[in-house]
């Protein structure tokens, strides 16, 4: 077979035999738009030729009579190819000709190739539409011919105009660089299914500047012993991947706290800053603190949750980089709470970082007392010896929140509940990734112009 053309431009036949079918000018003159139809080779060349739904024995009134002569049709062969239909003649007089209902493309009707096209690039699939036709029972290409072009075809066109986008993103991305800026990343794996019976695991790399996705690994089940294994090695892939191959020098990297993660960043990327998402991490706070304040005596404690919450992602955007302030705004909570807003450490005089507080404010907070099993519970939380050391890679404040808004945009091309295969998983992937990246793009040309606030 020959090599295939993935371009979608030059796919179209130029064979002037499958379209000899024009409107005489006496039935032409109830149409409205007869100069867009006069000219049969151009709209062979136009993909986006406007289409339409018609009844098959309404098409069948235009075949009665030659559109040579108009005498009788005697002889009439009708095709049909999926989508396509094409009707071959012979009128009483003898004249011959055929028709078909759209130009061929590749060997085949052209909107055989588009209509699984349109499947695809919109993330549907072909289950969905094939019911919708069914029930109108409007003629689509077969599931096998839909599954050919979907390999054939369409994945190479995929995979080719990602390679494209990809290049050009990884260039810019060199560019910045050698302008002096920082390049700086966040990462989150994504699985095909909630829970650890996951088929596959996809790890994406998202650029923190523009919220571009840089990268991605599809990892399949049978590649790690399980979701957190599949996890870490789409992480560990990847990052070699775009250090190595694609030679960006990396400056930071944010993810969860996930141990395995750390590890590989603490053993195997060192030169890399590895940044937490205040938000994995406030969330992990609050998970001790519901339990904690959901015991008898400890009620006190359930008021206080929302504004230690807050407290601690204002601690981290407010420290100005520096882990000494971080954990000295973080930790100034425990005096808060007991309702002391000054007081003295290490010789030194400390106070909150708020605003004082107005005598109401004082009298109406239930302040927590310091000798309480409920502010010793809190104590040890707050002072919990792994998250103060965290602290030093909070202090970036980067979020990995846009690329869980990339993720929940994947569902488009692959929604949980189904099951795909990997070639196409990783197609499909490659479609929400370029629609992700064209529209965050265009936010940006659109807010750098100033149109939007
Ligand atoms: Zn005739
Ligand atoms: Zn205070």
């Amino acid at each position: 077979m020959a090599i295939l053309d993935t371009s979608m431009t030059s796919v179209y036949s130029d064979d002037e035999k499958d379209m000899t079918f024009s409107l005489s000018s006496k039935q032409s003159t109830s149409s409205t738009a007869s100069s867009s139809i006069s000219s049969p080779s151009e709209m062979q060349s136009e993909w986006h030729d406007r289409k339409w739904i018609v009844n098959e024995s309404h098409l069948m009134r235009l075949f009665s009579n030659c559109h040579k002569c108009g005498v009788a049709i005697n002889e009439k062969k009708v095709t049909k190819l999926g989508s396509q239909i094409k009707v071959e003649w012979t009128c009483l007089n003898d004249h011959h000709d055929k028709w078909a209902s759209s130009p061929d493309a590749r060997g085949m009707g052209q909107n055989n190739l588009l209509i699984p096209a349109a499947i695809l690039f919109t993330g549907t699939t072909f289950t969905e539409i094939h019911e919708w036709a069914r029930l109108l029972n409007l003629q689509l290409p077969k599931k096998t011919q839909y599954y050919s072009v979907q390999s054939n075809y369409l994945f190479p066109v995929i995979h080719q105009a990602y390679k494209e986008h990809q290049e050009k993103l990884i260039q810019r991305i060199m560019q910045v660089q050698a302008e002096g800026k920082p390049v700086e990343l966040c990462g989150d794996a994504r699985s095909d299914s909630p829970g650890h019976n996951c088929k596959y695991s996809t790890y994406s790399f998202q650029l923190l500047s523009s919220n571009e996705i840089i990268h991605f690994e599809l990892l399949q089940v049978t590649e790690a012993s399980s979701s957190v294994a599949m996890e870490s090695e789409g992480f560990r892939r990847g990052l070699n991947e775009l250090l190595y191959k694609e030679g960006l020098d990396i400056d930071l990297i944010a993810t969860d706290r996930s141990p395995s993660i750390r590890k590989i960043m603490r053993e195997e990327f060192q030169q890399i800053h590895h940044e937490f998402d205040p938000w994995h991490v406030a969330k992990g706070i609050k998970k001790k603190l519901v339990p904690l304040s959901n015991k008898k005596d400890n009620r006190d404690l359930q008021g206080w949750i929302r504004s230690i919450i807050n407290h601690f992602w204002f601690s981290c955007a407010a420290c100005g980089g520096s882990t000494e302030q971080l954990t000295q705004r973080w930790t100034s909570l425990l005096h808060h709470v007991c309702g002391e807003h000054e007081w003295e450490e290490d010789g030194e005089k400390k106070r909150c970082f708020h605003a004082p507080l107005s005598l109401d404010d004082q009298l109406r907070k239930r302040w927590l007392q310091p000798n309480s099993q409920v502010f010793k519970g809190l104590q040890a939380i707050v002072m919990d010896k792994r998250l103060l050391k965290d602290l030093q890679q909070l202090t970036h404040f980067k979020h990995t929140g846009a690329l869980e808004v990339f993720h929940n945009a994947m569902l488009k091309y692959l929604p949980k509940r189904l099951h795909f295969a990997y070639g196409t998983m990783d197609a499909r992937t490659k479609l929400a990734i370029m629609d992700n990246n064209f529209n965050v793009g265009r936010e940006q040309a659109v807010t750098a112009q100033g149109i939007v606030g």
